[in-house]
């Protein structure tokens, strides 16, 4: 049976990356009794980043799990509360907010929606069959599974560029499968690519099917300049073909954009008085670290002023 929570909190954060650790620490800093609930793990999807390099204040980068641990020490110093529950609706009552979880109804005054983004699947055949037996969304979770073996990374953007090359520390080969004869990666990253030995491009080549029965045996492909196909033996595919916002239980509450994205104005502010959205979840243009931590705190000062304007 859900329990409720007898106390009514000034600000609820829902998702713990840098956009709601942000605006966790803005807010216990102003005062504000908060509470932010993570269904995974506290940094969202930093977490899986071996190395942040373009987060400023570290010249030699920083682990992304270490990022995100040291954002919610520096939050929760200040006084700003942790659960670890899974939202699955938001209820709106006299004013207030209830937040569903999977560990019970918690109530706030303002809500801030930080919940990030998810990987998108290909769609492909295989694809859901053989997820966890050669199939990842995660190189630094999975990479070290495939020593010595060839790989196949599907995308042209930052995510599958910067994990293909870490995935050249385990794999004898990495091949990069991107559908278009250009990546979408930051050049840097894309000077690092090309340089690298042991990785392969196939461009213009998107993938039909994952082949395979209890593991990844290889993929099906096909020119999309040609039309031709093809077969290529790898053990693992890692998948980056973009992410989509973690919105689903927001569907009956709030309109979204075609993507699924909370349309918000220039204080983050969603068209329900009260609720606020920062970070990847939301529609903007540049998704980033940095950009999702500038977010959090602006979404903060918005919530402060929206309880003050309250009182
Ligand atoms: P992304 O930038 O949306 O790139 C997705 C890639 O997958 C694109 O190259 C796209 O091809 C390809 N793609 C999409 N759908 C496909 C399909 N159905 N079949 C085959 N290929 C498909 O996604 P991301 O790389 O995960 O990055 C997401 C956001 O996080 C970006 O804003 C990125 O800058 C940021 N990020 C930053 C860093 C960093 O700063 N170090 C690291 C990771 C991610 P097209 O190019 O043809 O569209």
């Amino acid at each position: 049976m859900s329990k409720a929570v007898d106390r009514t909190y000034d600000v609820i954060i829902i998702g713990g990356g840098p956009a709601g650790l942000s605006a966790g620490l803005y807010c216990a800093r102003a005062r504000l009794s908060t509470l932010l609930i993570e269904k995974g793990v506290i940094g969202g999807q930093i977490s899986n980043a071996e190395l942040v390099e373009n987060y400023p204040g570290f010249p030699d980068g920083i682990s992304g799990y270490e990022l995100g641990q040291a954002m919610h020490r520096q939050a929760k110093k200040y006084g700003l509360e942790t659960l670890s529950a899974e939202v699955v609706g938001i209820e709106l009552a006299q004013g207030k907010k209830v937040i569903k979880t999977t560990e019970g109804e918690y109530v706030a005054k303002a809500v801030i929606l930080a919940g990030g983004a998810e990987p998108n699947r290909l769609g492909v055949p295989g694809e859901e069959k053989l997820l966890g037996k050669g199939v990842s969304y995660c190189a630094t979770c999975d990479g070290p599974l495939f020593k010595d073996q060839v790989v196949a990374v599907i995308g042209g953007g930052d995510s599958a560029v910067e994990e293909g090359i870490l995935l050249t520390r385990f794999a004898s080969k990495v091949i990069i499968v991107h559908r278009r004869h250009q990546l979408r990666a930051a050049k840097l990253l894309q000077e690092r690519a090309f340089a690298n030995q042991k990785i392969e491009f196939l461009w213009d080549t998107v993938v039909e099917e994952i082949l395979g029965d209890v593991k990844v045996k290889g993929l099906s492909l096909r020119s999309v300049k040609t039309g031709d196909r093809s077969t290529l033996e790898v053990s693992g595919v890692f998948i980056y073909v973009g992410l989509h916002p973690s919105t689903d239980y927001l569907k009956d509450l709030l309109s979204l954009d075609a993507e699924g994205h909370v349309p918000t104005g220039e204080g983050m502010e969603t068209e329900i008085a009260g609720i606020f959205a920062a970070g990847d979840i939301r529609k903007k243009a540049a998704r980033q670290a940095i950009t999702a931590a500038g977010d959090g705190a602006t979404v903060a000062l918005s919530a402060e002023r929206f309880l003050g304007e309250q009182e």
